[in-house]
C-alpha cells in the first residue's frame, strides 16, 4: 500500500512538473506586454501610481488623465487629485485638473513646443503620498507607429 501511494505520488509529480515552465513563461510574457501597452486614447500609461493612469494630450493640447482599471479600461476618477507644472523652468505653466467626462482634464493647454518637460503630481487619495512623475512630452509623430513619441511603445531609442 505504501509503495502504491509513493508510486502514485511520483506519477502525479511527474505529470505536474512539465506544466510549470510553460505557465511561468506565459506569466512573464503577459507582464512584459502590459508594460508596453499604450492607453485607451493612445496616450502614455504611467505605472508609478495605483490605479495606473493614461497621460494623453488632446488636440487642443490640454492634458487628459484617465485612470485605468485592472482590465486596462478607463475608470472614473474618485478622489484622486492631479496637478502639473510644464514648460520651461523660467516660465512654467501650472496646471490644475478638474473632472470632465470620466477623466481629469487640465485647465490650460501644454505650453508651445514639440518637446515640453512636465512634472505631474498625483495623489491617489486624500491621505496618499504625492507621487511625482517627470518626463518630456515629445509631440513628434513616431516613424514606426501611429502614436506620438511621448506615448510610443516601439522598440527604438528615443
Ligand atoms: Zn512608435
Amino acid at each position: 500500500m505504501k509503495t502504491l501511494l509513493s508510486l502514485s505520488m511520483a506519477v502525479l509529480g511527474f505529470a505536474l512538473i512539465p506544466a510549470l515552465p510553460a505557465a511561468e513563461k506565459e506569466k512573464h510574457h503577459s507582464h512584459d506586454h502590459e508594460k508596453r501597452e499604450s492607453g485607451p486614447n493612445g496616450g502614455r500609461v504611467v505605472f508609478s501610481v495605483e490605479p495606473h493612469f493614461e497621460f494623453f494630450v488632446m488636440p487642443d493640447r490640454k492634458v487628459k488623465i484617465t485612470f485605468l482599471g485592472e482590465d486596462k479600461k478607463a475608470i472614473a476618477p474618485t478622489d484622486q487629485t492631479v496637478s502639473a507644472i510644464s514648460g520651461k523652468r523660467s516660465k512654467p505653466t501650472k496646471m490644475e485638473f478638474t473632472r470632465e467626462a470620466g477623466a481629469l482634464v487640465s485647465d490650460k493647454p501644454l505650453p508651445e513646443g514639440e518637446r515640453v518637460p512636465i512634472v505631474l503630481r498625483v495623489k491617489a487619495s486624500p491621505d496618499a503620498k504625492t507621487v511625482t512623475e517627470k518626463f518630456t512630452v515629445d509631440m513628434a509623430d513616431c516613424a514606426e507607429c501611429d502614436l506620438k513619441e511621448y506615448a510610443c511603445v516601439c522598440d527604438h531609442e528615443h
